[in-house]
């Protein structure tokens, strides 16, 4: 395929491989996602999946799923259970290429005696700190290691020691000899395994050595015979490592990009500090909505369509910087409007009692289930004497620009009829309002004006047909655009990300909404009935995000 026949927008990645192919310097592509299942995938980790997998569609390759799972004590199943999930939710699949760095322990044991025998390894007993001390600053060389030149026959039979678990933790490591006065610090004679007396989730208590991650990967990349091993920015100084393993083994040799992290605003990405919140209690779990997290985002009601496209539009470049999440939710409202159905909830009720309306009757009225889908068709909707409209949509001493409903005032009930406010009704003790009294025109069923200029069109739902429903009003979870500058992130975090409200009233046809269902509730915003806590006898609705598009305001500025 040349870049002529594609009409996909390219990066500089997508034109390496291109010139590889050319080249033939590959035969195809084979590209790998490798998480290490220590949390859940983030916002982040969907712009790296969307390249891995994106270029391997493209081009007729394939992408495995590739578990790092080199370090055992910070790892767990629920979060390999959790990352597949997320993977396959977001729309891709590794087919049977599903691998992990512990199935390859005793091939890199192998080669690791491997290195050592070709003199290139050795057995290091400096403790942690030890080796900090030793190995230089970026402007001053490390100094050697006692241990540094130990025979060939001393360092097998230590490694082998080393494996049979006869030495603590921490006590020693094998390290590639390189160079201690590398002006990249990551050849200054690195570490390759310690000592860790753990269980791991899927060998169990066959390993006390574990390889650290510059050793396992790239050797994990010459198994599987990855073509393009793509990583963040901060692999860049790693990569005369894996280059250097690589050809010290003489094993086949893929290729590492790099390419610069996604950052997005009001949010942090560090799994380590989104452990911190779901462990401090700040968020209810990995999945709570405000969480960056793929089943935060997939529970707040976001479409893994709208990720996908989120992730296409900002590209892949090798400089940093910062997203605005506007334009995540811009990806999202332009996804959700063309295909989800309008309904209508009125989130915080005040009773609206039609004067001139039977008692008793009620009238089914039609309504429009999306306007910018006709095939989406209509429903009915039952309009009766009692209503309930929004707490914000009547003010009795309207402020100047006030559109809605107030004394003397007309406004039109969408779908239905136009209503003119005769007063209200108050509690004699408290003089708070507890119902709105109007009188409609009957001939203005449908919203029908008759030459009248009425301004405000506000929603409602009929008292006696309501439903119940509790809402979660969700908001960024920090309220600066980059917590991560704060001095401490959990300083910085919204107070105002969720309110609840626990009394909403949501049209009849709201009544069996399936966990997960997506509606616009009209005039309020995006909804989804809670994955978790909705069920079709007890509704939670999700704000997914607010009708605002805040995005197109930034992009004209
Ligand atoms: P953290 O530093 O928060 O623990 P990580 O990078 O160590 O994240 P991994 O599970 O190792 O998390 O990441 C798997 C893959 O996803 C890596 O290739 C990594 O480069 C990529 N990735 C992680 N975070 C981002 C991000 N913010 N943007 C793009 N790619 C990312
Ligand atoms: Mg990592």
């Amino acid at each position: 395929m040349s870049p002529e026949e594609t009409p996909k927008p390219s990066n500089f990645i997508r034109d390496m491989v291109l010139e590889d192919l050319r080249t033939g310097r590959f035969p195809g592509v084979v590209t790998r996602f490798p998480p290490e299942p220590n949390g859940y995938l983030h916002i982040g980790h969907a712009k790296a999946i969307c390249l891995d997998f994106g270029l391997a569609q493209e081009f007729g390759g394939r992408c495995h799923l590739r578990f790092d799972d080199t370090n055992p004590t910070k790892e767990s199943q629920e979060y390999v259970d959790a990352i597949m999930r997320d993977v396959r939710w977001l729309g891709f699949d590794w087919g049977a290429h599903l691998y992990h760095a512990s199935d390859y322990f005793d091939r890199l044991y192998e080669w690791a005696v491997q290195l050592i025998k070709a003199g290139r390894a050795y057995v290091d007993d400096l403790t942690a700190d030890e080796m900090r001390e030793t190995r230089g600053t970026l402007t001053q060389p490390g100094s050697e290691s006692p241990c540094r030149n130990r025979s060939v026959a001393e360092n097998l039979a230590l490694f082998e020691r080393m494996r049979r678990g006869e030495f603590p933790d921490g006590t020693k490591t094998l390290r590639a000899k390189i160079d201690m006065t590398a002006g990249n610090v990551n050849l200054r004679d690195p570490v390759m395994y310690r000592i860790r007396k753990a269980s791991h989730q899927r060998t169990g208590d066959t390993w006390c050595l574990y390889p650290m991650y510059d050793w396992a990967h790239g050797q994990s990349d010459s198994i599987e015979g990855i073509t393009h091993s793509l990583c963040t920015l901060e692999y860049e100084d790693h990569r005369p490592l894996y280059d250097w393993y690589l050809d010290a083994l003489g094993i086949y040799h893929p290729r590492q990009i790099e390419f610069a992290r996604l950052n997005l605003s009001h949010t942090v990405m560090s799994k380590r500090k989104l452990l911190m919140l779901v462990e401090e209690g700040a968020v209810s779990g990995w999945d709570d909505p405000r969480m960056p997290t793929l089943a935060g985002l997939r529970r707040r009601g976001y479409t893994p369509e709208s990720i996908r496209d989120f992730c296409e539009r900002i590209g892949i470049a090798k400089a940093d910087n910062l997203v605005d999440v506007a334009l995540l939710e811009h990806c999202l409202r332009e996804d959700l409007n063309k295909r989800v159905l309008r309904r209508m909830a009125v989130l915080r009720p005040l009773k609206l009692v039609i004067e001139n309306y039977p008692e008793g009757q009620v009238e089914e009225l039609e309504a429009v289930n999306n306007p910018e889908d006709p095939s989406a068709g209509t429903r009915q909707v039952p309009f009766s004497r009692v209503l309930y409209i929004e707490q914000d949509d009547f003010r009795e001493v309207p402020p100047a620009k006030y559109f809605r409903l107030s004394p003397g005032v007309e406004v039109r009930l969408r779908w239905a009829y136009i209503v003119k406010c005769t007063g209200v009704t108050k509690d004699p003790r408290t003089g708070e309002i507890t119902e709105v009294r109007c009188t409609y025109d009957p001939e203005s069923r449908g919203g029908d004006g008759r030459g009248r200029k009425v301004k405000g069109t506000i929603h409602w739902v009929s008292a006696a047909h309501a439903v119940d429903a509790e809402v979660r009003l969700y908001d960024h979870l920090f309220s600066v655009p980059r917590p991560d500058e704060a001095e401490d992130f959990k300083s910085v975090l919204n107070p105002a990300s969720l309110e609840v409200l626990r009394g909403s009233k949501l049209e009849p046809s709201l009544k069996d909404a399936a966990p997960e269902a997506r509606f616009q509730f009209e005039r309020q915003g995006y909804f989804v009935a809670d994955p978790k806590d909705s069920s079709p006898g007890r509704l939670v609705f999700n704000r997914t995000v607010g009708l605002r598009d805040t995005w197109a305001k930034i992009e004209k500025a």
